[in-house]
């Protein structure tokens, strides 16, 4: 199995090579060049999650010796790091066929876990494998989750360096908090004034600067990345799509071979290509929901075929959905597509900001997935009713999701089971939350968690209240501008 690059067909890496590289360097993803059939689900449905995603994850990792794969799985979904569980990502069930799927059990409250236990594994294995011996410069701009997910997953990770940026006044406090009080000896966060796409596109370039890496490579160093652009960071989140239709049949929920759908509160585009991914594997998922926020491209786009960023960026109560440049929007076309038009595409998109796909990919688009989006408004009614009909308490992406995922029943009448991913804690946004409620502000977040734990009867989570009275590390911002002279300064160069 191996994988080449959305821009450059013939450039040729293998897993370990890819998951180091993390961005080719014409700029282009990497992608698998073919896909593994899943085995039988009847079997794998017997099995732990550990088991599953052993089943899942070794044919996309063929140059990782089995043991050693083994060993990286079992640690990154200990129970220990995900509260306790045997299962990281259990389902909860909601009226209507509706499972919500909890992928933010992990240490940092939030999905991106869910990979970025499993990454830093991965990437030492990677490194030995491929016999590369250069210390790992991680860059990583975050929306708010996937920083902190990474700080937690590569801290103190030996030969491994992790450089976070993010949006000044794009994340929600819990979020901030968790990352400026971050430990660990071999990290940095940063704060720069600008929104995610600002620092996605600058660490997107410092990446494909030629002479650059050159004068890393001289320092024994080289770039990767932990951001949604890593083939390691999606092949994880495979795994639990496959699992929750494993978990669904072993408890009798669904008919063997029964299609359900997937419906995803979308940024990035990583976490639903992801289950794009599955049914191309062979798991029977019906139609994939895309959910967005205000910042609705992804909707636009579905439903037009023009993508088109030249727009107001809004902040939202979903802010880790606040994105305009869907990077992993670039491995769906290339699979839609053929591949070739991708790069002229692209090329279209950083000279004018939009492309048009051709009919035969709308097409496609049309048959394989559904686009909608949802108001702040909305997604506060969405956590209220949800609280009132259902008990259950939720955060402002799942809110989204839910919302989303009622339209497009309403609107097709499609009513088949469907699998809605959950991809935070509601204790990580505590003041949405609560104002979803109709309850009053709290001083501040820690008072926050207790009002919503009084709520809900539900505790939160021991990570973010051991957050209270930890001292702030990190306390810099600077101007967008100066990322790369920050990234310098950082490594001694
Ligand atoms: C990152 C994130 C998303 C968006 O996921 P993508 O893979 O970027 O589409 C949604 N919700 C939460 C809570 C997130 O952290």
């Amino acid at each position: 199995m191996n994988y080449c690059s959305t821009r450059d067909r013939q450039v040729g890496r293998t897993a370990a090579q890819a998951i180091l590289q993390g961005l080719s360097a014409e700029g282009g993803l990497f992608v698998p060049e073919e896909f593994p059939a899943l085995p039988p689900l009847d079997e794998l449905s017997r099995l732990s999650y550990t088991e599953r995603a052993l089943h899942v994850l070794g044919p996309f990792l063929m140059d990782f010796p089995a043991d050693q794969l083994r060993a990286c799985v079992r640690d990154a979904y200990a129970p220990e790091r995900f509260g306790g569980l045997d299962n990281p990502a259990p389902l909860a069930p909601l009226s209507g066929e509706r499972w919500l799927l909890e992928l933010w059990h992990g240490p940092t409250c939030a999905f991106k876990d869910m990979a970025l236990q499993l990454l830093p594994r991965l990437m030492t294995a990677a490194a030995g494998i491929a016999g590369d011996g250069r210390e790992i410069v991680i860059l990583t701009a975050t929306s708010g989750d996937t920083g902190k997910a990474a700080l937690e997953g590569f801290r103190d990770v030996p030969g491994v360096r992790l450089l976070v940026f993010y949006p000044r006044d794009g994340v929600s406090p819990m979020q901030k908090r968790q990352m400026v009080t971050q430990e660990g000896g071999n990290l940095s966060v940063c704060a720069i004034d600008g929104n995610f796409d600002h620092a996605q596109s600058a660490v997107k370039s410092i990446f494909s600067d030629p002479a650059l890496a050159a004068r890393l490579g001289q320092a024994g160093m080289r770039f990767s990345s932990a951001n949604s652009i890593n083939w390691g960071r999606l092949a994880p989140q495979i795994v639990y799509y496959v699992s929750a239709y494993c978990d669904l049949l072993a408890q009798g929920r669904i008919r063997p071979g029964q299609a359900v759908n997937v419906c995803v509160p979308t940024g990035n585009f990583g976490n639903l290509l992801a289950a794009f991914y599955a049914k191309k594997t062979g798991l029977p998922i019906g139609r994939l929901i895309c959910a967005s926020n205000r910042n609705r491209v992804l909707t636009d786009f579905l439903r037009t075929g023009v993508y088109d960023r030249n727009r107001d960026f809004f902040t939202t109560l979903s802010p880790s959905m606040d994105i305009l440049i869907s990077s992993n929007l670039e491995r769906l076309l290339w699979d839609l597509s053929g591949g070739e038009p991708v790069k002229d595409w692209y090329r279209q998109l950083a000279a004018e900001g939009r492309f048009q796909a051709d009919d035969s990919v709308r097409a496609r688009l049309a048959a394989e997935f559904y686009g909608g989006f949802c108001s702040d408004e909305d997604t506060c009614a969405a956590i209220r009713d949800t609280f009132r009909e259902e008990g259950y308490l939720c955060d402002p992406h799942t809110a989204v999701a839910l919302k989303v995922c009622r339209d497009y029943r309403e609107e097709t009448g499609d009513a088949a089971p469907v699998v809605i991913a959950s991809t935070a804690s509601p204790h990580k946004f505590v003041n949405s939350v609560l104002s979803a409620l109709g309850q009053p502000l709290p001083a501040d977040e820690y008072d926050g968690l207790r009002v919503l734990e009084a709520l809900s009867g539900q505790a939160a989570p021991a990570p973010l209240k051991a957050l209270e009275g930890k001292p702030v590390r990190f306390d810099s911002a600077i101007p967008r501008e100066g990322i790369r002279d920050q990234v310098l300064r950082a490594l001694g160069l």
